[in-house]
């Protein structure tokens, strides 16, 4: 980050265990959790909760819900999050539009915006269009204090550094540091990812039974998969992790836009391209279920423009590839597939979840860990 974390200018959103507070705070949603609760889920002490819950009530960002019957004992005050207290902003820079949202503490988005963007054309086009909707956005919502600014963008990428690499269709990019450039814009702390990690980091936190593991597949102007592995993202050390569209299956097949030979991002692209959706619907589903022989993992989410053009026509098709897969392999029931959440917004309420994510101790489960922010 060119400064500090999200939180940094917050002492109450600062420290791992005012992230475990906060995080057991949404969860409990409207209706809140007692000091004596948060006590108990933490491991923390009774005084720790206290002083911690009163820096948030300090700040607005927890407050009073009333007062819940106990056993034995007086009546215990419970306290719940005020999701309005903060903002964070998303952006999507997709090819050829920008969704600009305002979330909530929450994740809930309460305002958004669209603007058409060239993001294969120059740098100082995107930088300025960015700057000018997010102004309009903030002008239009008004609101509290806005923590930060999560950016996401087709890769590759490097997430720790802020850099782009040689976007496909766009090697101008190679080593520009967009993420440090429109901080100096925006006036914001800025956390930069891949669209399909920022969209799998949203929908992650959606995931109840926390520990999962699931692929989501983004099928849009390109090909690309975000990984939550044990209910973390996994990004990989050179957030190389998730380039699904460039394993090849087709030696010598047609050529990629990445350079490659019968990728499976061409191949689908194609399907795409001459109508034939059943055939790219297959050729997704055989990506797919290469993905589920290699991870394991509990489910494949779908989206990204193609997929909600003819969303039944995508989760039947590689639904039909994951059960082919589990009969032939005997290994019981088939991988459930699902479209994903949130529709065209996914990628932008989940690149605001970069900046919320890790005020809730959220972003750093499981493997591989979040690392744009510090706790
Ligand atoms: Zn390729």
């Amino acid at each position: 980050m060119p400064s500090d974390a999200p939180g940094a200018n917050l002492p109450a959103l600062r420290g791992h265990n005012a992230a475990l507070v906060l995080g057991l705070l949404r969860a409990a949603g409207e209706e809140g959790v007692s000091r004596l609760e948060l006590a108990a889920h933490t491991g923390l002490t009774p005084q720790a909760v206290s002083k911690i819950t009163a820096r948030l009530r300090a700040d607005g960002l927890a407050a009073e819900a009333g007062r819940r019957a106990s056993t034995g004992g007086k009546p215990r005050t419970v306290l719940r999050l005020v999701p309005g207290a903060r903002h964070a902003i998303g952006l999507h820079l997709d090819r050829d539009e920008l969704t600009v949202a305002l979330a909530d503490l929450a994740g809930d988005a309460v305002a958004v915006r669209r603007a058409p963007l060239a993001f294969e054309a120059d740098a100082t086009q995107v930088l300025a269009t960015t700057e000018r909707e997010v102004a309009a956005l903030r002008a239009e919502a008004g609101g509290p204090p806005v923590l930060g600014a999560g950016v996401a963008c087709p890769g590759p990428l490097d997430h720790s550094a802020g850099v782009l690499h040689r976007v496909t269709g766009a090697p101008h990019w190679d080593g520009f540091p967009l993420r440090d450039a429109l901080a100096e814009r925006l006036g914001l702390p800025v956390v930069l990812d891949k669209d399909t990690n920022a969209a799998a980091l949203g929908l992650a936190q959606d995931l109840r039974d926390g520990g999962g593991s699931f692929a989501y597949l983004h099928l849009g102007t390109g090909l690309g998969a975000g990984l939550v592995l044990g209910g973390g993202l996994y990004r990989g050390r050179r957030t190389g992790a998730g380039e699904f569209g460039h394993q090849v299956v087709q030696l010598d097949g047609p050529r990629c836009g990445c350079g490659g030979r019968g990728c499976v991002e061409a191949l689908c692209l194609a399907a795409v391209a001459r109508d034939d959706l059943p055939g790219a619907a297959r050729v997704l589903g055989v990506g797919a279920a290469n993905l589920v022989e290699l991870l394991d993992i509990d489910r494949v989410l779908l989206g990204g423009r193609t997929v909600l053009e003819n969303p039944d026509g995508f989760v039947n098709g590689v639904a039909e590839a994951l059960a082919a897969q589990a009969r032939t392999r005997g290994a019981g029931a088939a991988v459930p597939v699902e479209l994903a959440g949130g529709g065209a917004r996914v990628v932008a309420d989940g690149a605001a979840q970069l900046v919320l994510a890790p005020l809730f101790g959220a972003g750093n489960a499981g493997l591989g860990g979040y690392r744009g922010a510090p706790p």
